[in-house]
């Protein structure tokens, strides 16, 4: 497959899992409180596979940005720092999605979403990725992939 025809086809899955997984009957739901983006506070840092990266470095340019905002201590560098909102929310990485916001409900349990996880794990093999990164370092290299 060409390479601009591999990119496409994973970004389709990407969102599709993405999709699937606020299609699941499961009792959760984000108010876009922002906590989970302050990863000093947390002590959590989300972690990209590369077609969840690749994804959000697309959302990224389509906002007219071509490099990740510079970041302060301990904040998701795609966090807009005027608005206080995610600068690329509807395709947010599955790990923003599903994990440890209390106020959204709690983590989801590996049983609900391991399927997914595969899912993204097997798109990612077929990037050539190395398996899911910190999403400073996951996102920024996205960038310069996508151009
Ligand atoms: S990608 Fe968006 S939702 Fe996820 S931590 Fe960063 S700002 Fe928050």
């Amino acid at each position: 497959m060409k390479q601009n025809d591999l990119l496409a086809t994973a970004l389709i899955e990407v969102r599709r899992i993405y999709a699937e997984l606020s299609a699941r009957p499961i009792d959760r739901a984000c108010t876009r409180l922002r906590e989970c983006c302050h990863f000093k506070l947390t002590g959590r840092t989300p972690h990209l596979t590369k077609g969840e990266a690749l994804l959000a470095a697309k959302a990224l340019r389509a906002t007219g940005r071509t490099r990740l905002p510079g970041t302060i201590d301990g904040v998701c560098p795609l966090l807009d720092r005027g608005t206080g909102n995610c600068l690329i929310y509807q395709d947010r990485p599955f790990g923003c999605r599903t994990h440890f916001c209390a106020a959204a409900g709690g983590a989801y349990t590996r049983r609900e979403v391991v399927d997914l996880v595969r899912r993204l794990e097997v798109v990612d093999g077929e990037l050539a990725g190395e398996g899911a990164r910190p999403i400073t370092a996951a996102v920024g290299e996205a960038l310069r992939e996508v151009g």
